[in-house]
């Protein structure tokens, strides 16, 4: 099941444990003091709200372009009546030609409200984004200022993560790249526990007790193997 990677434990267990303290400095590294956090905070809303914001402008300038075409076409409607109704002598007719102009402006205005208090949000919204915008940039400006003294204070994980950094390249240059991502999956589904002992004829990833064809199976070969429970790479230390 595991036969790929038989011949790389050592390594695996190495980079299992490489993997293990990347985390725990990066969960350092990423543990920003209050100032930092609120400021970080702040721009993560900002992007929010600017998406938002962004979203409401694209949906608002549709919905003025087709009212804008609804108006123009309400306009044309009413001058027509309008002129039809001059040209109307009879009592009966002119009654009627009356009511068409007063439904045809009835209808625009019906238009020209809402048009205009949608020009008016989008004006408002174009205003808030610029604001936000503004704002924005202080915030990262002081963000990046304060992260850089933050990052100072953390030389010795910094310097730490790069060589650990470095240390995953060369061991991971000792598997196929098909290995790396399968180990790389089985690392993040079992919560960085891919490749544990077993002890006592139990899996110390699950607990689970091994069928006894399995273990002699494991101790005959000893080479690791699949836990028929977790799936996690168990060997016999
Ligand atoms: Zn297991």
């Amino acid at each position: 099941m595991y036969a790929e990677f038989m011949t790389i434990l050592p390594v695996l267990i190495e980079l299992q444990a490489t993997h293990d303290y990347l985390r725990t400095i990066e969960r350092d590294l990423t543990a920003l003091p209050p100032d930092l956090a609120a400021l970080d905070a702040q721009i993560k809303a900002q992007d929010k709200r600017l998406n938002e914001l962004d979203r409401g402008v694209l949906e608002g300038t549709a919905q003025v372009e087709k009212l804008t075409k609804e108006l123009e076409l309400a306009k044309r409607l009413e001058e027509h009546a309008r002129k039809h109704l001059k040209t109307v002598d009879q009592k009966v007719k002119y009654a009627a030609a009356i009511r068409e102009v007063d439904e045809r402006e009835r209808q625009r205005h019906g238009l020209e409200r809402p048009l205009k208090e949608l020009e008016a949000r989008l004006v408002a919204a174009a205003k808030e984004q610029a604001e936000i915008k503004t704002r924005r940039i202080e915030a990262h400006a002081q963000f990046t200022e304060l992260h850089q003294i933050f990052m100072a204070e953390h030389e010795n994980q910094v310097v730490a993560r790069k060589e650990l950094e470095k240390k995953r390249k060369t061991l991971e240059s000792k598997m196929t790249p098909a290995e790396v991502t399968r180990f790389g999956r089985l690392l993040s589904q079992r919560m960085g526990r891919a490749v544990v002992k077993v002890e006592g004829g139990i899996c110390t990833g699950c607990r689970v007790k091994l069928r006894s064809p399995f273990l002699v199976q494991l101790h005959e070969t000893k080479s690791p193997m699949g836990c028929e429970s977790c799936q996690r790479i168990i060997y016999i230390a």
